[in-house]
Parts: C-alpha cells; structure tokens; sequence
C-alpha cells in the first residue's frame, strides 16, 4: 500500500479513482464513507488534501458537499486552494465551443459537459458514436492547432482544453502552496490525462499509484475504485501523524 504520514500531501484524482463511474457523470455515487475518510484525512493531514478533476469545481463541490477541499478543477482550468481562492484560465474560443455543440446536438446520447475552461462530451450512452467523433476531431485538426487546444480521448469521453493546461501543470503550482509545499505528494489517478501528474512526479519527489492499470511512474496498482476507498478507510481509522 502507497505509505502515508503525517507529512503526505494527498492529491487523488475522483472518477475512476475514489469513485466508480457511472452511465453519466451526474449518476456517480459519493459514498458516506469515503466522505467521513476525506474529511480525516484532511484534517489529520492540514489541509493537504486536494481532488484533481476533470470536473469543473462546482461539480466537484456538489458530489463532495459540505467538504471543499483544495481543487483542481477542469484539468487545471481551476485551482482553488486551501484557504478557498479560485484560479481560473480563460474561456475556450466560440469556434470551439460551436463544433462541440453540434456534435453534441446532432448525435443522440451524447452529453457536452461545459466546464468553461474546458469541454468534455461524453459518449458513454453512445459507444457507436466513437468513430464519428473521431473522425470530426481529425476534420478540425487545423482549427484545434490554430485556436490552440488540445483534444484528449479518455474513458468514453473526449475532452477540448487548451494548450500548456493540463493537471501536470496545475499540480506543480498547487504543491507550491500551503499547505502542501514541503509535503511528500502522493497522488492516485486512473485515465490518461492522470499520466500528465505522473510524468511530473519526480520533479516534486512524489510517489503515485494508478487504479484499473498500471502507469509509468506508479508504485502501486489498486484494482478498483473501491480498493482505493477501503484503504482510505483504514489510513483515516488508524490516523496519520
Ligand atoms: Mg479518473
């Protein structure tokens, strides 16, 4: 099991690592546990305990009421801290906006997400959209490069943010703050956009562990997002000093 003292920053990334995905992002289940262990643990750790989503915050906030840790938000397009202050990137472009409505709009089961920062339209009520909505990222390529975003395919998502934001990027400015500066960082991701915290791992000398499969960089493998919260259990039981 990945160690945790009392001086661990807890960084965990929320579908598919401390919760199991559902038909719909606004279907997942918080369970009352995992909630008491969050709030222990941040309380034993300081404060150093922060989510990092591709949720905006306000979905964050809502799953997760009335705990509302330190964040990242939307990929990085949000950084809230620990005493509450938000950092917002700025809008993604109409143009982009546009293309992701229609899709949205034309192909039935699909479901845009509008984190402002950034999108995500979920296919999972519509697995034979997959190559449509392939084939539409590749027709705006030039668009994409242009406008300077990004185009990422996750679990049955497909996510538009811009360049140079990512939840790398985003976890090396939130290490720097209180409460986590100085703090050995361990962080849990599932999907592929977690690899982005992963690679930048060694530089703040932290340690990862990855859910459903192994990542470069990860030193221990939970099976599933219920492993995860069963051993959040018994770290916030025991207590961290
Ligand atoms: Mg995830």
């Amino acid at each position: 099991m990945p160690p945790v003292s009392g001086n661990t920053a807890l960084l965990l990334d929320i579908d598919g690592t401390l919760l199991d995905l559902a038909r719909t992002p606004d279907r997942v289940k918080v369970p009352a546990e995992l909630l008491r262990s969050l709030e222990k643990l941040s309380h034993q750790l300081h404060g150093a305990v922060a989510f990092v989503s591709g949720r905006s915050l306000e979905s964050i906030d809502t799953l997760f009421a009335p705990f509302q840790p330190a964040a990242i938000g939307a990929h990085g397009g949000e950084i809230r801290g620990v005493d509450g202050e938000v950092t917002r990137i700025a809008p993604l472009p109409d143009s982009i906006r546009e293309i992701f409505a229609g899709l949205a709009e034309h192909i039935p089961g699909l479901l845009l997400e509008d984190k402002k920062s950034a999108l995500a339209l979920h296919y999972r009520l519509a697995p034979e959209a997959e190559p449509v909505l392939k084939s539409a990222m590749e027709k705006h390529a030039a668009l994409f490069a242009a406008e300077k975003v990004n185009i990422l395919h996750g679990k049955a998502v497909i996510q538009v943010r811009p360049h140079g934001i990512d939840k790398g990027s985003a976890v090396l400015k939130l290490a720097r703050q209180k409460p986590f500066k100085g703090r050995a960082v361990l962080f849990g991701g599932d999907d592929t956009t977690d690899m982005d915290v992963f690679r930048i791992l060694p530089e703040l000398g932290g340690r990862g562990f990855s859910v459903g499969r192994r990542f470069a960089g990860a030193e221990h493998v939970f099976d599933t997002p219920r492993a995860v919260r069963q051993w959040l259990s018994r770290v916030a039981e025991r207590g961290v000093k």
